[in-house]
Formats: C-alpha cells, structure tokens, sequence
C-alpha cells in the first residue's frame, strides 16, 4: 500500500467522478447479476441467466466465467459511455456503429 496516512472516509475530490457516471455503473451492476443456479444443457454447456435476460454460457473457447466477465464488463461500458460528459476522449468511438 502506498498510503501512509490514514483513509479518509470522505473522498479528497468529491467530484472525481460524476454523479451520473457513478449512477450508470450502479445501474449496469444492478441490471446484469446473475440469477438463479447454474445450469447444465443436454449438450454438455453450462448456462446461468442474467438479470437482463441474456442467457450466459460456456463455449468451445470460452468458459462460463469468461463470459458472465465479459457481458458485466460490457454493460459497465454502455452504461457509462451513454452519460460520460460530451467531448471526454475516448477510446472507442461513440456512439458505437458510427464509422
Ligand atoms: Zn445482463
């Protein structure tokens, strides 16, 4: 740890991220967990549902794991990417589909 004061409960800059991108990522975490049990196909897969609807499963490169990451990781982005401030640098062009 680098810190050698201690933690202030309060951030330094309150400010450092804006509410509405704070929101966002609560919103996307809150959207896409995982619900119910795992669940073995006749096929040999294993799926779990997702809040949103989307069934996650295992693939023939891919585990179940390595999609239920990927599927958070992309609502977090979309979820963010929608409110970030208007003119921030991005890394993928927004908004997606525009070449
Ligand atoms: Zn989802």
């Amino acid at each position: 740890m680098e810190h050698d004061g201690p933690v202030s409960e309060q951030p330094a800059v309150p400010t450092a991220v804006s509410a509405e991108m704070r929101h966002a990522k609560v919103r996307a975490a809150t959207e896409h967990t995982t619900v119910g049990q795992v669940v073995t196909t006749d096929d040999g897969r294993v799926t779990i549902d997702c809040a949103c609807g989307m069934v996650l499963s295992n693939g023939p490169t891919w585990s179940l794991d390595d999609h239920i990451r990927l599927h958070r990781a992309e609502a977090r982005f979309l979820a963010l990417a929608a409110v970030a401030p208007a003119g921030i640098p991005r890394l993928v062009d927004w908004p997606l589909g525009q070449a």
